[in-house]
């Protein structure tokens, strides 16, 4: 592997910053996950986040609903994408992360899924390096924390590279006929999956971008699926300044 050492951390703005430049940074250190799944802490400054997923549908879905967290939760899906996306999801972390012990709670079996050999294929293709999974983010503004999914290098000639986050997606996803619209100020948008991945995407960006002093280039949403592979960028509207001051706004103002 290439060394990603020599920018320790990335300029403001119009830079192509190399993975360390998050990988390395000092809010990393601090950051842990509260034990269940319950958001995030940083230690120094004693302060938690909540998980993304819950905030964004809350601000942005129409008609979501507050779901009682004491009443009984509706059944957990058997669904068998939820497996898949799951059993994805720690093969690409045991591949990733476990380089010299094994940091998997259950280490996945030996039989990778199609699924992650298609992800690895198309990385080995498009010459990206995956140098961390799960690689936790948290933002102070929104006051929310994430994981991203993959954190690499993508090599584009010699000394033309530049740090790349990947979303994984199991499934292609459908579209509806006639969705409703987003709540402002993304009432633009049709809510539907696709949407939802690029305005999560949006939302890593601008953690990256605000608390982190990294301005990403290249975000991909890579939806793996039964008869190939999709790799999308994020969209026009999740790069407008206009637009992710005003996600911004609306997040934070929802915070609780
Ligand atoms: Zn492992």
């Amino acid at each position: 592997m290439k060394s990603t050492n020599i920018l320790k951390y990335a300029k403001r703005k119009g830079s192509s910053p190399r993975s360390s430049a998050l990988l390395e940074h000092p809010i990393r250190e601090n950051c842990e996950e509260i034990d269940g799944n319950r958001g995030f802490h940083l230690k120094n400054e004693n302060l938690t986040f909540p998980g993304v997923t819950r905030r964004i549908k809350e601000v942005f879905y129409p008609g979501f609903k507050h779901i009682d967290k004491n009443k009984k939760r509706p059944r957990k899906g058997t669904c068998s994408s939820i497996s898949i996306g799951n059993r994805v999801h720690s093969e690409l972390f045991h591949i990733t992360n476990c380089k010299d012990k094994c940091l998997c709670k259950e280490p996945p079996k030996k039989r990778l899924h199609r699924f992650t050999k298609k992800a690895i294929d198309k990385f080995k293709e498009m010459e990206i390096t995956i140098e961390e999974s799960e690689v936790m983010i948290v933002s102070r503004g929104m006051r929310l924390g994430t994981r991203l999914d993959l954190v690499g290098t993508m090599f584009k000639g010699q000394e033309n590279e530049s740090m790349v986050v990947v979303s994984i997606k199991t499934g292609i996803p459908g579209t509806y006929r006639n969705p409703q619209k987003m709540n402002a100020p993304l009432d633009f948008l049709g809510s539907e999956p696709r949407n939802h991945n690029q305005l999560q995407g949006m939302i890593e960006h601008i953690i990256l971008d605000r608390d982190y002093g990294i301005d990403v280039q290249e975000y991909l949403i890579m939806y793996l699926g039964k008869d190939g592979v999709i790799v999308e960028s994020l969209e026009s509207w999740c790069r407008s300044k206009t637009n992710r001051d005003n996600v911004f706004s609306a997040v934070s103002r929802a915070k609780h």
